[in-house]
């Protein structure tokens, strides 16, 4: 029987297991250093937080997997032999394969700033961050969060419930300001400016100094202030985590590299999720590197089809995305750019408590729809993949945005705000609301 052995318990490892256990009787082996059992990652702030325990965080009983004769080892990997078809655990064992998938997922970036590696220092990605956190936030009431991202309010948001004053560190001119248009950016801004943290735009981190047991004492930012704190949260970003693959005959770039089958450059090895980088078939456009939750999942129910004979191209499809700032939720669809673009246009509308907002990008020439930002209001996800797939004009989705409204009953509805402020800015239009 066909041996299958996935590095990675990640949503990526298991969706490839559980998709291959479907359709196939070979043997699988799931092979994990973080945790025994596959768990949301998602959502650890609840944990920090107390909203969860660790056990809520399993999305399958423990039950399961001896059920579905998916076998877990939980061990780290040490190294990799692509000649002889095995892999090599920490304790010196070894397990051979005859399919191998790497989803080893990424890690936190870290810019080699002097004093990152002291104690009070850290990232949030693992289960085991989380626990260093218990650790480094007794008893502190001051952190520094370097980097302006989705992680980074996580992280901030974590510790205001402890009564932590934060400090965030930003490099840009507003908080995501790297994706988000300026409106949507001030927004955050404020917002985590009105939740009594304080944001230092335009700042990066320079030092870390140590205290004289070699903890964390203050940060010195590239302004020459000096911030004292005992904790720095260091959420710039992560990358592909490929230490495993490194020096082997697996080829890399920035992720290991795999074709649109998520095939590597070693026949039978695959490798998906965080980890994998996917060379464009296109000359000139960049390889891809898709750091989610939902384009892990799909990844790995592609991988699956394709380990077993399939030949199935991995194709994301609309992009789209979702989060929360504080209490602020946020969603994406399609391509919004984080400032304006030759052949783009874009109509904004932004709620007088400064706190929700929608904007619509269409063409210049056909005004189709390209891409929604929405903040504080939720729209249907399939309606707006929808309307940008059939090429809809801006006029007629104005004219439809009843339809694309997905707040709970009783939420106060915006449609006829919005779309008087169109028909305002675009001063022949006289639409009406369907
Ligand atoms: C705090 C946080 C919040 C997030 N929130 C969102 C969100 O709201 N929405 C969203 O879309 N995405 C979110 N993400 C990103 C999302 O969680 C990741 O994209 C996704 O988990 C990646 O899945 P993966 O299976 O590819 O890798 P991972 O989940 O990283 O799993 C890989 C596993 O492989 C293990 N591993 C690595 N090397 C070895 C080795 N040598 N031997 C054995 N095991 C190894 C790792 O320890 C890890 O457990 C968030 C990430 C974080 C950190």
């Amino acid at each position: 029987m066909e041996h299958l052995v996935i590095i990675g318990n990640g949503i990526t490892g298991v969706t490839c297991a559980r998709h291959v256990r479907k359709n196939s009787d070979m043997k699988i082996t799931i092979i994990s250093g973080e945790s025994e059992h596959f768990f949301s990652r998602t959502a650890l702030m609840y944990v920090y937080m107390g909203h969860m325990k660790w056990g809520n965080l399993k999305p399958y009983e423990d039950w399961f997997w001896k059920k579905n004769k998916i076998e877990l080892v939980h061990a780290f990997v040490t190294s990799v032999d692509t000649d002889n078809k095995n892999v090599k655990l920490e304790n010196g064992s070894t397990i051979s394969y005859d399919k191998l998938v790497i989803a080893t997922g990424s890690q936190t970036n870290k810019f080699g700033w002097p004093g990152q590696e002291l104690q009070g220092v850290q990232g949030l990605y693992s289960m085991q961050d989380v626990e260093l956190l218990e650790e480094n936030t007794k008893d502190i009431n001051h952190a520094v969060i370097v980097g302006g991202g989705l992680i980074g309010i996580e992280l901030g948001e974590m510790l205001h419930t402890r009564n932590i004053q934060v400090t965030f560190l930003v490099r840009e001119n507003f908080y995501w300001g790297n994706i988000l248009p300026p409106e949507e950016a001030s927004i955050v801004s404020r917002h985590i400016i009105e939740h009594g943290m304080d944001l230092k735009l335009n700042t990066q981190l320079k030092e870390i100094l140590p205290d004289e047991n070699g903890r964390v004492r203050e940060i010195i930012t590239d302004k020459g202030e000096e911030i004292p704190c005992q904790l720095v949260g260091l959420t710039p970003g992560v990358h592909p985590n490929i230490d495993l693959v490194k020096n082997t005959k697996i080829e890399t770039g920035r992720g290991v590299l795999v074709n649109e089958y998520l095939e590597t450059n070693i026949p039978d090895v695959y490798s998906a999720g965080d980890c994998a980088e996917i060379k464009s078939s296109i000359d000139g456009q960049r390889n891809k590197l898709e750091q989610l939750w939902y384009t892990g999942k799909m990844q790995g129910e592609v991988l699956a089809q394709n380990i077993l004979g399939s030949k199935i191209k991995y194709d994301r499809g609309i992009w789209y995305n979702s989060a929360k700032f504080l209490d602020i939720e946020y969603q994406t669809y399609g391509f919004v750019a984080n400032g304006s673009r030759e052949g783009e246009e874009s109509f904004y509308w932004e709620h007088h408590s400064g706190k929700k907002c929608l904007r619509i990008v269409y063409t210049s020439n056909k005004r189709n729809v390209i891409g929604f930002n929405v903040f504080g209001i939720r729209l249907r996800h399939k309606l707006c993949e929808k309307w940008i797939k059939e090429k809809r004009s801006i006029e007629y989705v104005m004219e439809n945005l009843r339809d694309a409204n997905f707040d709970p009953e009783f939420y106060t509805h915006h449609e006829e705000e919005v779309i008087s402020k169109f028909n305002k800015e675009n001063s022949k239009k006289n639409l009406v609301l369907k």
